[in-house]
């Protein structure tokens, strides 16, 4: 199945209470291709740069099965800066800076090689552009998968909830499920939610792991519990790249499969908190990605016998 995947790309700075970067690369979407590429190739990607976004890192992308037929570099302008800081628990993060830079202009024009898609993975961004991106399609892609924040809850909700009622698949943290929402109860909340719109609701809870919501049907996975986590950064995106990658592979949309990319998208989520940035996700193999997912299995199995 051919996915494309609308996002940020980036140049971030991260502090972590076990250390700092000044500049490293970030954004939604290369998150998602670097961790979708692993189960699906090409992806099509729909972005905007500046000049100063480093070939090298465009190169590796390309290596890895990614277009970037749809990602437009304006050669005078500065790539989208984001610069964030954690908290001790890992789970809360203060945003210290976000330089918009290109993404200011940014009107995606889809490339004619991309209609016909059958995955769209919107990634956060302005709902504007993401519902642009929408229309663009002259063919409804057979699934829609998007990611939000609280910033355009605050700032652009009309957008947002005329987004939603477009899309079907959303995934928000458990604090954006809330607001977004209005309910305390996760439970509650996917109800609320999935009658604003999508048919299905992924609540991600960091290191607690994601929920699936579908119907009166429930699914979770949980966070692999690990050593260490060095830097949260990007888990989100890794998340629903190892999801719609997995769907892509398998060619398969249904609740069933979902809950298997689910999974996927938790073992990715688990690499990229290693190391700062996509740092370790450039460097997994399939090998590696194999043995995590086993990990998981193992975690969740157990034998039970009711009396
Ligand atoms: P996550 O940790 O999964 O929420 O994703 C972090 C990535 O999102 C960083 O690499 C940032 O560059 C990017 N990002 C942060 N804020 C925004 C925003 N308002 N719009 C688009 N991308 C963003």
């Amino acid at each position: 199945m051919s996915l494309v995947v609308v996002g940020s790309m980036a140049f971030d700075a991260i502090e972590t209470p076990f250390g700092k970067i000044d500049k490293i690369i970030g954004g939604s979407a290369t998150y998602v291709s670097w961790a979708a590429s692993n189960f699906t190739q090409p992806i099509k990607q729909v972005s905007i740069i500046g000049g100063d976004f480093p070939q090298e890192e465009l190169d590796a992308l390309a290596a890895k099965g990614v277009d970037f037929e749809g990602v437009e570099i304006l050669k005078d302008e500065k790539s989208f800066f984001w610069s964030g800081r954690y908290h001790m628990d890992m789970n809360t993060r203060d945003t210290l800076v976000t330089d918009l830079n290109v993404l200011a202009h940014f009107d995606p024009q889809i490339p004619e090689n991309y209609q016909g898609c059958d995955i769209l993975m919107l990634g956060n961004l302005v709902p504007a552009v993401q519902i642009s991106v929408i229309e663009q399609m002259r063919t409804r892609p057979r699934l829609i998968v998007m990611d939000t924040m609280n910033f355009w809850m605050e700032t652009a909700m009309e957008d947002l909830q005329r987004a939603l009622k477009m899309v079907d698949v959303l995934m928000v943290n458990d604090s954006e499920a809330r607001q977004l929402s209005g309910e305390y109860s996760l439970v509650k909340a996917a109800m609320k939610i999935q009658k604003m719109g999508p048919q299905y609701l992924i609540i991600k809870k960091g290191e607690h792991g994601a929920l699936l919501f579908h119907k009166s049907n429930v699914f979770f996975a949980p966070a692999l519990p690990l050593d260490d986590v060095f830097d949260p950064t990007g888990a989100g995106d890794t998340f629903a790249g190892g999801f719609v990658g997995h769907l892509a592979r398998t060619k398969d949309i249904s609740f069933e499969n979902m809950k298997t990319g689910i999974i996927v998208g938790s073992a990715m989520a688990s690499f990229c908190v290693e190391q700062f940035g996509p740092n370790k996700l450039k460097e997994i193999s399939s090998h590696d990605i194999h043995a995590r997912i086993e990990e998981f299995v193992d975690l969740v199995n157990f034998d039970i016998s009711l009396v």
